[in-house]
């Protein structure tokens, strides 16, 4: 029978209820058991996909194509397991559904209330992650801070679980503050208590306490929260502040954390191997060399917005030995740049990410151009590729008046146009062409080089596409389309060959990047960039 973990925070956001469990994922897999996970997100938009990176950070995609919080980058890079739509729930989605059922008056004429209609609803999402998934464990983070209004009707859920299945199937792991005044000089568990306090309010008894602090939990306050709280003293986790988030697990790990929960659902404590984890702690502990890259975007003053890029970057940087420094680069302050020598001077490499819309086309556009013309290793993705190639059309083929309908409604030469599928659709959230398609990679290309394989699976978030119509053209001025999805003929990946590394492909493949096991496309790209600057 599937056990499930459930995460939930108190005091303040952001700290790190994702990584707290993504390393909790990470150290009961080590120990040979199967996880899922799944998160909560309390807001009533269906998906992330609909909200701007600016708000809300990327919105990372999962290999069926769902849109979801980027904590399920964490997720997968931490357990290194693919998931899916049962991972990734919101209020929206429950409120559709519940809804859409009340349509078809599956409800026999009931009146349809939060409890137990939007409950029930809940419930089912945290089963069926179990049952779909076959895990051993399932970790739900709960979005939010308890004390929320938007997320009552989830905790209320998860206590009518912990009724259901009992306190041997269920783990409540509390992620809480423990702050230091600088007046008194002390770490303070008062935030925490009343956290906690709050929590059992709502009928949960948390079995764990993971606390954020600047400073060494003490024995006499442990001894104080463990007491406060009614959780057993070798179960109050201390999560101190740490340079290198991969450190977390490890300082988890010395705490037992995996071992507690193992023994409180019953389940034998197999040996664990947790040695790739360690040798990467060690490796991020020790990069001596550091080499810039340029990455051009327009939601840079967010940097969560490209998250799984800068982590993808670093993978790759581990395996070259190198920390990586961005230059954030905003594409819309670049255009009004005339000395580009300047702004790219310390950077090896330029990256042009995915986007949406007009606003910093122009200077990405700018951005590119200078990279071919200066043969600086360039990786575009996405919306990289796309400007890439209308920057090509313009600058070396003389069509100059190329561009990408996405912008450009009417345009002379929509080198980047809609698929006909595309044209009808009204809505716009979860319409994209989104999730794993496959690729074909043409011989004797760079992308054959980097891939070493004909056939590859990436995945896609994107509704514009390359127009076959000049694709003659541009492979007469130089540019190889080394990348197809031969079922529908779309373009997936380009290069220039008279470029020491330009490159770019419509998919994302810093969703498929793992700390461990580098992207290849990262990968060559780094060490281009490296080449770059032992040459120089
Ligand atoms: N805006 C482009 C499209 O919709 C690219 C999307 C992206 O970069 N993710 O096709």
């Amino acid at each position: 029978m599937t056990k499930y973990v459930f995460v939930t925070g108190g005091v303040v956001s952001g700290l790190g209820k994702g990584i707290t469990a993504s390393s909790i994922g990470l150290l009961l897999k080590s120990r040979g058991y199967k996880v899922f996970m799944q998160k909560f997100d309390p807001y009533i938009n269906v998906d992330p996909g609909t909200m701007s990176p600016i708000q809300h950070g990327e919105v990372f995609v999962t290999a069926d194509g769902t849109e979801t919080d980027l904590d399920l980058g964490h997720y997968e890079r931490f357990i290194d397991e693919e998931l899916n739509y049962s991972s990734s729930i919101t209020t929206g989605k429950i409120y559709s559904s519940v809804i859409e059922k009340e349509r078809r008056c599956e409800y026999l004429g009931g009146t349809v209330q939060i409890v137990p209609h939007i409950t029930n609803e809940i419930k089912s999402k945290v089963y069926e992650a179990g049952s779909s998934s076959k895990a051993d464990i399932v970790i739900t983070e709960i979005g939010g801070t308890i004390g929320d209004i938007e997320s009552l009707a989830f905790i209320e859920a998860l206590r009518q679980i912990r009724y259901e299945l009992g306190i041997h199937n269920t783990f409540f792991v509390h992620v809480t503050l423990i702050p230091y005044t600088f007046g008194s000089g002390e770490l303070k568990t008062k935030p925490t208590q009343h956290s906690v306090i709050e929590l059992r309010s709502l009928g949960i008894q948390p079995d764990a306490m993971v606390c954020r602090t600047p400073l060494p939990l003490n024995d006499e306050i442990k001894k104080k929260l463990s007491l406060y709280c009614s959780i057993p003293n070798n179960n109050v986790i201390e999560a101190i502040d740490v340079k290198n988030v991969y450190q977390i697990p490890l300082n988890f790990l010395n705490q037992k954390i995996d071992q507690i929960i193992l023994k409180h659902f019953g389940l034998p404590v197999k040996k664990i191997n947790i040695k790739d984890w360690e040798k990467l702690v060690e490796t991020v502990d020790n990069l001596n060399d550091e080499i810039e890259i340029a990455l051009v975007g327009k939601y840079v003053e967010l940097h969560d917005a490209y998250l799984s890029i800068m982590e993808a970057l670093k993978h790759a940087g581990y395996k070259h030995k190198v920390k990586i420094k961005i230059n954030w680069i905003d594409a819309e302050e670049l255009e009004k740049k005339t000395n580009l020598k300047q702004v790219f001077k310390n950077s090896k490499g330029i990256l042009v990410p995915g986007g949406f819309g007009a606003r910093g086309t122009i200077g990405k556009m700018k951005a590119i151009k200078y990279a071919r013309e200066n043969n600086i290793p360039f990786f575009g993705i996405c919306f990289g590729l796309q400007l890439a190639i209308i920057e090509f059309a313009k600058n070396v083929c003389g069509l100059s008046k190329a561009s990408s309908t996405e912008f450009d409604e009417n345009c002379e030469e929509p080198i980047i146009d809609l698929m006909e599928e595309q044209k009808a659709i009204v809505n716009k959230g979860g319409t994209l062409r989104l999730g794993n398609y496959e690729c074909k990679i043409m011989k004797n290309t760079l992308a054959y080089e980097i891939y070493k394989q004909e056939r590859i699976l990436e995945r896609h978030r994107h509704r514009y596409e390359f127009n076959n119509k000049y694709k003659e053209l541009l492979e007469s001025k130089g540019m190889i389309f080394s990348g197809i999805n031969e079922k529908s003929n779309l373009v997936e990946i380009i290069e220039l060959p008279s470029h020491p590394h330009f490159i770019a492909c419509q998919f994302h493949p810093e969703f498929k990047s793992r700390p461990t096991r580098c992207h290849p496309l990262f990968d060559s790209f780094i060490k281009a960039c490296i080449k770059i600057k032992t040459v120089k």
